[in-house]
């Protein structure tokens, strides 16, 4: 670094503070990153983006989203958005390898972890040395969560554990698991009964076997539970509880990790129209196209700003029908804009590239992207279940 960067400092004068990311950020930036870190050992990719997140600690800006008790910035929500937009705007790495030990692991133990747990998890998630996965799903237990079947027994000083998980992001490089599992089979409903554990994913008794997605790749895993020791200090909230615990895990969805993920894609968005002013834009049919879904895409973006606002002004107030529409519209919408590419652009963008693992996107919104998008109408619950939702707890209309 040329010089010390003091983006805390600037808390306070919003002007300031966005001048000095955007410094730091030109400084600071991997050079050229996306094309460095493509077809690189996974190994030393992770070594890539500890490297990453060790240079936004040093700036305050590891983990911009947590509270100063636990290490982070304590930055109030405008903050924490200038944060977010200067990172896209810069083109900074991803962080998604971390996705769950950042936002879902600390969301869960700030609430309900006790403080040997905090204690003894929450630094090697800051310093990228642990990565956590989520195992939550089950086969036969994704949308109807509340009936998952694996079972955690006490004896004595410890819980066993049998059981299957499937569809957990990462959980082939993870260290540690949230992980659902039920202690008791008597409840009168079938969510009473499930604990809230986390699981040493090297305890004898885990296999993780790696699933096939239709790009080649494996980005998540199924885990397979047979006899797994796992001590009760390691059980979160009390036994019996997990279903409350487990929506602190899923409540970190709503608000900026998709907020990221919105403003990347506005960023690469306008860089596809750029690009294309002599050759699709010319066609007035896709560039009437273009238009209306830059048309969505900030409507998007709007409701994303709508709901943190609301979460800043009062998290227990905030409209709980704004996250179900903004995860009923995101998906589609990926879908439509990335198969709209595909078609403007021709062969060329038809090819396969492999992504930069752990990154959410190949460089630009491109074939792995599309095939990607169809993901994010079934993570963090379907969207038939959006619907659902919308239709029995929105609007009140009779249960089907
Ligand atoms: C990219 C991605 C990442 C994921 N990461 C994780 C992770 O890290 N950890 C984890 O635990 N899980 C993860 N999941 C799993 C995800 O939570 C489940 O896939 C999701 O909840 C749906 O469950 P299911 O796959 O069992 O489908 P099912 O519940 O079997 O549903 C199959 C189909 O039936 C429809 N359906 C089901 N019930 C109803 C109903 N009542 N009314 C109308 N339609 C219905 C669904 O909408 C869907 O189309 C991930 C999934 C994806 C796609």
């Amino acid at each position: 670094m040329s010089r010390t960067y003091d983006i805390l400092g600037k808390v306070g004068d919003e002007q300031a503070f966005r001048q000095e990311i955007r410094e730091w950020l030109a400084e600071c930036t991997p050079k050229n990153w996306r094309v460095k870190w493509q077809g690189v050992r996974e190994e030393d990719l992770k070594s890539e983006i500890i490297a990453w997140l060790g240079e936004r600690r040093k700036v305050g800006l590891g983990t911009p989203h947590w509270p100063k008790e636990w290490g982070g910035p304590g930055l109030p929500f405008t903050y924490q958005i200038m944060v977010y937009e200067e990172l896209s705007r810069a083109d900074a790495p991803e962080l998604d390898m971390f996705t769950i030990s950042l936002f879902h692991t600390p969301a869960t133990l700030f609430e309900h972890g006790t403080q040997e747990q905090k204690d003894r998890y929450l630094h090697g998630i800051t310093h990228g040395t642990d990565i956590w996965c989520q195992g939550f799903s089950e086969p036969g237990a994704g949308s109807d969560l509340a009936s998952l079947r694996t079972s955690a027994r006490r004896e004595g000083d410890h819980y066993v554990l049998n059981g299957q998980k499937i569809w957990s992001s990462g959980a082939m490089n993870a260290q540690y698991c949230l992980l659902l599992a039920r202690t008791d089979n008597s409840g009168k409903r079938k969510h009473d009964g499930i604990s809230y554990f986390i699981l040493d994913m090297k305890t004898p008794g885990v296999e993780v076997r790696p699933i096939r997605q239709i790009t080649g790749e494996s980005e998540f895993a199924e885990i397979f539970m047979d006899d797994v020791k796992v001590p009760v200090e390691n059980l979160i909230g009390a036994e019996g509880n997990g279903w409350n615990i487990a929506q602190s895990t899923l409540s970190t969805e709503r608000g900026l990790l998709i907020f990221g993920s919105v403003e990347r894609l506005a960023r690469s968005f306008e860089l596809d129209g750029k690009d294309a002013r002599d050759t699709w834009m010319r066609d007035v049919q896709f560039r009437r196209e273009y238009a209306a879904l830059y048309g969505e895409l900030q409507s998007v973006r709007l409701m994303i700003r709508q709901l943190l606002i609301e979460l800043e002004a009062n998290p227990d107030k905030a409209s709980p029908t704004l996250p179900t529409f903004i995860k009923l519209i995101w998906g589609p919408f990926l879908q439509r804009y990335t198969e709209f590419l595909l078609r403007a652009e021709g062969l060329e963008t038809q090819k396969w590239q492999p992504a930069i693992p752990g990154t959410s996107n190949s460089s630009r919104l491109r074939f792995n992207d599309f095939l990607k998008s169809y993901g994010w109408t079934i993570a963090g619950g379907s969207n038939e279940i959006m619907r659902n939702i919308i239709s029995e707890r929105i609007l009140g209309l009779p249960r089907g």
